[in-house]
């Protein structure tokens, strides 16, 4: 029989820290380092946080929406294990593009492929969401979206984290992972090395530089978004939105945020004018919008790859180095845990995720 592994986890974000949970409560002995003093320190805390499957189109990647779709599953698993305080009953999501054939056809592909969004018309929209101005011709609902709040949920696992005994080293950075007869031995940290057994990385685009002495086939890339915060009233919303002006949803009364496309130039200068135009689209968009005015404007180095696949498994080579890094993380989070947990009891695993061949 196996004995029961000893696991170290570089990054305490969404992805890290959900990844230790699972490994925790399943009685792995794991250890969390971060090199913030606080976890979700990282593009974490710059996320929209939606869970849906819709903007994957499956035509497109049905892979990518294969795997969106599981992760509702184990979501509402988790969510009983926290008594359901790690989201709050689904708020639903509207989606809808210029085109309204456009949206009716991904609305169709979804379910084709076994999803369940609905088309809505113009009159429909206006029933469900009143405070919308001009009310599109065709929208995709999902009923049963919802999204996380980032710092909540950090808090939640944290919690949870000390109580399952694991040992979390905050304000500590990895300095290098040293490997040695094709396993990862230990990790440098104030020039120090800490000897391990089992490592998994899951350090977002911090991941590059620490994979960077092996080699730079992984194809990480870092692929930047903003994140504006505002403070606003807007009477009657409190779900999500993705129209072609505005991806927008509630975060807290009275305070809302903005998933925008970075400018291709991001000086101070485009950064306010993206602010202004955002807060422009957010008034023209509701009904009587009072107190409008930005809070925050963020860059976000969200994970990416090369070809558009994660990266969650075992290094080819290394033995005992897992990755974990993959996009979108908030809606993933919960699939790569369990596929992580999977491999590192070796076990044949349902929430395989589609990555390929990890080399470094
Ligand atoms: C504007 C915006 C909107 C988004 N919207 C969504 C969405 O709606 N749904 C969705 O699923 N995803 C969304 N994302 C993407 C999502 O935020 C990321 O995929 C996810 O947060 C990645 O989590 P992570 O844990 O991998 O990364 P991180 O949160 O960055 O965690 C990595 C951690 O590793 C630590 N670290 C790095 N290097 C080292 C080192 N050498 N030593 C020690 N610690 C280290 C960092 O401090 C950090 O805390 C969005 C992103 C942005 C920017």
């Amino acid at each position: 029989m196996m004995t029961s592994p000893h696991v170290t986890i570089i990054g305490a974000g969404i992805v890290g820290m959900t990844a230790a949970y699972f490994l925790a409560r399943t009685g792995v002995s794991v250890r969390l380092i971060d090199r913030h003093e606080t976890p979700g320190q990282g593009v974490t805390d710059r996320s929209f946080g939606w869970i849906n499957y819709i903007t994957r189109d499956p035509a497109k990647d049905p892979a990518a929406h294969h795997y969106c779709h599981a992760a509702f599953d184990r979501y509402h698993a988790l969510n009983r294990d926290f008594d359901g305080r790690l989201f709050s009953p689904a708020t639903g999501s509207l989606l809808w593009t210029e085109d309204a054939r456009q949206t009716l056809d991904l609305v169709h592909r979804h379910q084709q492929h076994g999803a369940a969004p609905r088309a809505l018309n113009r009159a429909e929209f206006a029933k469900l969401a009143p405070f919308v101005v001009n009310p599109p011709e065709c929208t995709a609902y999902c009923a049963h979206d919802f999204a996380l709040h980032p710092r909540k949920v950090m808090a939640l696992y944290h919690q949870a984290l000390k109580k399952l005994g694991t040992e979390m080293m905050f304000g500590h950075s990895v300095e290098g992972i040293v490997v040695r007869n094709n396993r990862a031995a230990a990790l440098v940290i104030d020039g120090t090395e800490l000897a391990t057994d089992r490592v998994i990385v899951a350090s977002a685009t911090g991941s590059i530089p620490l994979l960077a002495p092996f080699g730079d086939q992984h194809g990480i890339i870092s692929s930047p978004a903003i994140l504006i915060t505002i403070e606003a009233e807007i009477p009657g919303f409190h779900g999500i939105l993705c129209g072609p002006e505005l991806e927008i949803r509630q975060l807290e009364k009275n305070r809302f945020i903005i998933a925008e496309n970075m400018p291709k130039n991001p000086t101070q200068t485009a950064l306010q004018d993206l602010a202004d135009q955002t807060l422009a689209s957010v008034c023209r968009l509701f009904h009587n919008v009072t107190s409008a005015r930005i809070l925050s404007v963020q860059i976000g180095e969200r994970p990416d790859s090369t070809d558009g696949l994660a990266r969650v498994g075992r290094v080819k080579n290394i033995d005992n180095l897992f990755l974990a890094v993959a996009h979108p993380g908030f809606i993933l989070a919960p699939v790569i845990a369990q596929s992580l947990t999977d491999q590192i009891f070796e076990r044949e695993s349902l929430y395989e995720i589609p990555t390929r061949s990890i080399e470094i």
